[in-house]
């Protein structure tokens, strides 16, 4: 199913949990480990994103620490496709290429292995085509700024997928300035 019903998108929604104030006071966290462990909730969402990117010329999938790298493998294995994790500074062991972003206060950064995005795969292409994946995106400024990595290390980032979309937040249109967003579900 390429377009969820409303009923799967409301069953999918009823088995993401709020704890609120979570992991600082103010902070509405959304938990999304009740939807992994319920295998309908978990099936469904995996189904319903490989209908809609099994059809698109993709190379990689790339997920962002760390829940993306849960979406993002799982979707990879289904699809066939490489898997590439986009870390926090400091945590991949080969060398790295970088990209800062903002906070409210200081800053932060993810990283790439400067090789992630070659493999006998993709020998011949220039732009391998690479698909973004997290759980959620909020401000934006973590998925802006692995979107600007995937093309910093010589790939192109076709699209960026997001499950959950704090629309108040208004993240998904800066976003939209780098790259196409698509968002599962809207809250
Ligand atoms: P942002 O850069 O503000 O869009 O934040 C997105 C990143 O922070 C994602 O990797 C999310 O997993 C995490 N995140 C931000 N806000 C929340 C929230 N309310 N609940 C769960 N995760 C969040």
């Amino acid at each position: 199913m390429e377009h969820l019903d409303q009923a799967d998108k409301e069953y999918l929604l009823e088995h993401i949990r709020d704890i609120k104030d979570f992991p600082k006071s103010g902070i509405v966290f959304k938990d999304i480990t009740t939807l992994l462990n319920d295998a309908r909730a978990f099936g469904l969402l995996i189904d319903h994103l490989t209908a809609r990117y099994e059809k698109q010329d993709l190379d990689f999938i790339a997920g962002i620490e760390s829940r993306g790298f849960i979406f993002g493998a799982a979707l990879a294995a289904r699809l066939d496709k490489g898997f590439v994790p986009i870390r926090k500074a400091g945590k991949l062991p080969y060398t790295t290429i970088g990209e800062k972003y903002a906070l409210e206060y200081g800053f932060d950064e993810v990283e790439v292995h400067i090789d992630a995005f070659e493999s006998d795969n993709v020998k011949d292409k220039k732009q391998p085509r690479v698909l973004l994946i997290d759980d959620l995106i909020a401000t934006g400024g973590t998925a802006v700024a692995a979107t600007n990595l995937i093309n910093k290390a010589g790939a192109h980032c076709i699209e960026a997928c997001m499950i959950l979309n704090l629309t108040f937040l208004e993240g998904r249109s800066k976003l939209e300035k780098i790259t196409s967003v698509y968002s599962v579900l809207d809250i």
